[in-house]
């Protein structure tokens, strides 16, 4: 069984799957306190579901985009489970994880959206290293970026650490940091890594 905040379709926000049609399963629970969190709701409580009748409720929306994500879902041993069986099923899984609990479980069909939380965030430090040689092809590291200091510290990462194959993205904090300040940043230092905005937020959807 896991413990479920949410069930619910909307165009994606993030990633480089914005913008396209897609089912959030937003699980229970997270083993981190950001900041910037803008879903600390999902910190507690839930309907305990099991993973037939998650399946069954992901199959009323009729949509073959699915993201897992929180809370922090890997604090869920069961979320394991849960994006096996969505694969077996033939749905293309996304994961929003937060980076400091290992995806070394994670089925190798799923695209891993991890997170690597800077200094603004107040969980600087939480990356699981593990997590770096684990990362595939069509993973992707996100990085949100409070002010010049988190972004100067991104792209350290970017160009020490920033390897073929797995796509970064830079996001700003939404209410501390101006996106187009952000955006002249990065145009300025030519940097090779994608912009985004929480496409979401700028529809006011869900
Ligand atoms: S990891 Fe995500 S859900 Fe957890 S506190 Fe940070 S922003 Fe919120």
């Amino acid at each position: 069984m896991l413990q479920v905040i949410e069930i619910f379709a909307s165009l994606q926000g993030e990633s480089s799957f914005a913008g396209l049609p897609c089912v959030f399963i937003r699980l229970s629970g997270c083993n981190l306190r950001c900041s910037y969190c803008d879903t600390t709701y999902a910190f507690e409580g839930g309907e305990w579901l099991s993973v037939e009748q998650i399946l069954s409720e992901v199959e009323k929306f009729n949509i073959p985009l699915v993201e897992l994500t929180g809370g922090e879902p890997l604090c869920q041993k069961e979320s394991i489970q849960l994006m096996q069986v969505l694969i077996d099923s033939g749905y293309r899984v996304l994961l929003e994880t937060n980076g400091s609990l290992s995806i070394a479980d994670v089925p190798q069909e799923v695209i891993r959206i991890i997170d690597y939380k800077l200094k603004g965030s107040g969980e600087s430090g939480s990356f699981a290293e593990v997590n770096y040689e684990l990362l595939k092809s069509g993973d992707e590291i996100k990085f949100v970026i409070s002010d010049r200091a988190d972004y100067l510290e991104a792209k350290r990462w970017v160009e020490s650490r920033g390897r073929e194959g797995f796509n970064l993205l830079f996001s700003p904090v939404s209410k501390r940091l101006k996106p187009e300040l952000l955006a002249k940043w990065i145009l300025e230092d030519a940097l090779a890594i994608r912009f985004q905005i929480q496409l979401h937020k700028v529809l006011g959807i869900a």
